[in-house]
């Protein structure tokens, strides 16, 4: 860390996801690639804990969703032994890589939960069907965890043809336990929507889910409190997804200076200027906070905000979706430590100033202020695959096939939205700038 004292702010953004995007070395669809292998003295699991009624030690830091075999091997290596996939992450590359990995190594030691989003009216034979073909990428006998993959509502949690599979595939020993995710919202579309605390505490007293996977971090703690309490009570193992709220506040700060740059209609530009305005006050913050509290490193705050996440005493672990090793490096750092007061102090200032910019997942109460019923989060949420987890192709896509009003629409609006935001993210701003990212605009 002294070694990097005093690093300068374009550094500072230069090391972060994002910065990189903003700095033009990597652009949408090119994604980023991983070093040939891990470097030397890569940390490892330093903690286990129970996975509720399951009763598995599951490794604190978990692998999600990664589809990079070398990664998934290294991460595999420094112990950990809980896997998260799901059926669509990188169309099933995800499973057919983590099959690959796993290959040889001894079945027992590890948890691995695989996921399926369920449609409505979808038969028991579909459902089957697909969680078989989620055996075959994973090259597996049998999955530990086959979870309901973010269910719209109350009544999808409860979907019977889901359970019979469950209960089928448990009878044949292809599965040992049910679960479920979720973080909320869908986006406006045509079935009935309900919020991740209420499809989650649904979850909970149902009783047949024994782990979950739910959206929980320093910025967004209210709504999963609730349910967190109620998986203790239950002895429902939980797992932590999007801990990392801390995006890339400072390099959307450059990527807005330099979009007003860029304008040269002076019409547009006005407008520019107006919605921009509140999410550039924001972004500056950025620099104070740096300054404040000396952050030398990106890291740091990453490193506090997955502690955070495993403070919790409800939790089990906390989900790495990474895509370096360096990425892994500053996750497993946080197995087995415990958060210091400077940085519980440093989260809450971070939430306080550039905080803001970031839009909560699974929340959603602003969009019924909004005209042309545009899914505010479900398109921030497309946009943080795209800046956070470098998922630039599958946000795009997700984005493009969005059976809704796009942001596009944002930029001639008044922007009710953003006055109905009980957090004051500036998102009038932030929608443009969405818009522009997923849609190569
Ligand atoms: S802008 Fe605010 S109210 Fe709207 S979805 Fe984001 S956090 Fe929720
Ligand atoms: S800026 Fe306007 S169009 Fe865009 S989401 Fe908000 S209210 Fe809707």
């Amino acid at each position: 860390m002294s070694k990097k004292k005093g690093i300068k702010r374009r550094d500072f953004i230069r090391n972060t996801s994002l910065g990189v995007m903003a700095a033009g070395i990597a652009g949408p669809g090119t994604g980023l690639t991983a070093a040939e292998e891990p470097p030397p003295g890569m940390p490892e699991v330093k903690a286990f804990r129970t996975l509720g009624q399951t009763g598995f030690k599951a490794s604190d830091i978990a692998l999600g969703g990664v589809d990079n075999v070398e990664v998934i091997k290294a991460m595999l290596d420094a112990g950990v032994n809980y896997i998260d996939t799901a059926e669509t992450y990188s169309r099933g590359k995800s499973e057919i890589s983590m099959g690959q990995a796993i290959k040889g190594r001894d079945r027992k030691s590890l948890f691995i939960t695989t996921k399926l989003h369920i449609k409505e009216n979808e038969t028991k034979e579909s459902i089957l069907d697909r969680a078989k073909k989620c055996l075959e990428r994973l090259g597996a006998d049998y999955i530990d965890c086959l979870m309901t993959h973010n269910p719209a509502n109350t009544e999808m949690v409860k979907y019977e043809p889901f359970h019979q599979v469950c209960k089928q595939l448990k009878s044949e020993g292809k599965l040992r336990f049910t679960g479920i995710s979720s973080h909320g919202i869908r986006g406006r579309g045509s079935d009935k929507q309900d919020p991740m605390d209420k499809v989650l505490l649904t979850a909970a007293q149902d009783g047949r889910f024994a782990v979950m996977l739910l959206v929980y971090n320093f910025i967004q703690k209210e709504a999963a409190e609730k349910v967190l309490q109620a998986a203790k009570e239950k002895k429902i193992g939980v797992t932590l997804m999007k801990t990392n709220p801390v995006g890339n506040y400072l390099s959307r700060k450059d990527q807005m200076e330099a979009r007003l740059k860029q304008e040269k209609d002076p019409e547009r530009l006005k407008r520019m200027q107006d919605y921009l305005k509140s999410a550039q006050e924001t972004a500056e913050k950025g620099d104070w906070f740096i300054k404040k509290y000396g952050l030398t490193d990106p890291a740091e705050i990453r490193v506090a905000s997955t502690r955070f996440g495993l403070s919790h005493p409800a939790v089990t672990n906390v989900l790495a979706r990474t895509r370096t090793f360096e990425d892994i490096e500053q996750f497993l750092k946080a197995s087995g430590t415990t958060l210091s007061n400077m940085e519980a102090k440093k989260l809450a200032a971070f939430a306080a100033g550039p905080g803001k910019l970031y839009c909560r997942h699974a929340c959603g109460v602003c969009e019924s202020a909004c005209p042309h019923n545009v899914p505010v989060n479900t398109i921030m949420r497309y946009n943080h695959y795209f800046e956070a987890q470098g998922l630039e192709k599958y946000a795009m896509e997700k984005y493009a096939a969005l059976p809704a009003a796009k942001a596009n629409l944002c930029e001639t609006c008044s922007g009710a939205c953003q006055d109905n935001c009980p957090f004051g993210v500036p998102i009038h701003g932030l929608l443009t700038l969405a818009h522009e990212n997923l849609s190569l605009v």
